[in-house]
């Protein structure tokens, strides 16, 4: 789950926030496209869930996790958490692709006999199997990103942030990332995606967000289409307090649609980072906390949270 309550963020200098009273929930397994004119807000927005900006105000929940209660030294392993696949690979040139995505592990841990075992899986669920001993500068843009991929989900987050992944890529090979991603999306994981693409957007008819000058102005549950000027909505849409069917519930509340089999991938090991931030439901700071923020703590139960070893 993605919660924003009321975010606001002003850069110094700047006349305008970058994001301004931003509230928005993103229940698990949903697949969202973030859309906006450049300058909108989207980078803003993404740079909050991975922590590199913070909010001048308003309230950030991921996973049940309050970003608020992460201290600067847990950010490295929060983010590790979070699946983020970036427009321009962010490969490790001197790596080949089994090796960019066994360091992926070893970062967070795991052992090697785990890595062996995970890597060839995730390999071939990216379909690049073949291209395990290749370089990044071997391969096509669209192999790169489908690496970029595999190195995110081969610690199975909960959920895989992709800013602009396309952005760089031809029409065939954003197809087949986009197809990568719905798969992805298919075993469970939460997919947030920004993109200018307008055909992807209107062909995959997904739930799709709007951003114009820091604010939301749309926000398509189903069948969205690409719009960036659409007529604005209040300040604090009404779907996310009140919406029925749309409580801020976990994962229970995901719907009941058979998936296909995932690729087993070991996650026994994916512990050695807890997160240390996780106590958001005590009385004290329940006091200060919007309605919105209470309920979803409410129905986010502690020892799922603790136990939890990945958002
Ligand atoms: P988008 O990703 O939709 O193009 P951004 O989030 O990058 O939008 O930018 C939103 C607004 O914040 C813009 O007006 C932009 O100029 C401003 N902005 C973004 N990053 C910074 C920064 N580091 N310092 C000052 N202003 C910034």
């Amino acid at each position: 789950m993605i919660l924003l309550d009321s975010v606001t963020k002003r850069y110094p200098g700047d006349a305008k926030p970058a994001l301004d009273n931003v509230s928005l929930h993103i229940e698990p397994n949903e697949f969202v496209f973030l859309v906006g004119k450049s300058g909108a807000g989207k980078s803003t927005l993404i740079k909050m869930l991975t922590k590199e900006e913070v909010p001048d105000s308003g309230k950030i929940i991921i996973g049940g996790i309050d970003l608020d209660y992460v201290k600067k030294r847990h950010i490295p392993g929060y983010r590790r958490r979070l699946g983020v696949v970036f427009q321009d690979f962010k490969l490790l040139p001197r790596r080949t692709v089994y090796e960019n995505v066994a360091f992926a592990l070893e970062i967070i841990g795991m052992s090697g006999k785990d890595i062996r075992k995970t890597v060839p899986k995730v390999l071939e669920l990216v379909d690049l199997s073949a291209q395990a001993k290749k370089f990044p500068s071997q391969l096509s843009g669209g192999q790169r990103q489908r690496v970029s991929i595999a190195r995110s989900v081969a610690r199975q987050p909960k959920i895989l942030i992709a800013d602009e992944p396309t952005g760089s890529l031809d029409k065939l090979t954003t197809q087949e990332i986009i197809d990568l991603l719905r798969k992805i999306n298919d075993f469970g994981t939460t997919i947030l995606v920004t993109t200018h693409n307008e055909n992807i957007v209107n062909n995959l008819q997904k739930r799709v967000v709007t951003l114009k000058d820091g604010r939301i102005i749309s926000d398509q549950k189903n069948n969205g289409i690409y719009k960036l000027d659409a007529t604005p909505v209040p300040e604090k849409p009404e779907r996310i307090i009140q919406a029925p069917g749309h409580a801020l519930k976990e994962t229970k509340e995901a719907p009941k649609v058979a998936k296909p089999a995932a690729p087993k991938i070991t996650t026994e090991k994916i512990t050695t980072e807890k997160i240390t931030a996780q106590k958001i439901a005590t009385p004290k700071m329940a006091a200060s906390m919007s309605p919105t923020i209470k309920r979803a703590v409410r129905t986010t139960p502690r020892r799922k949270i603790a136990k939890s070893n990945v958002i």
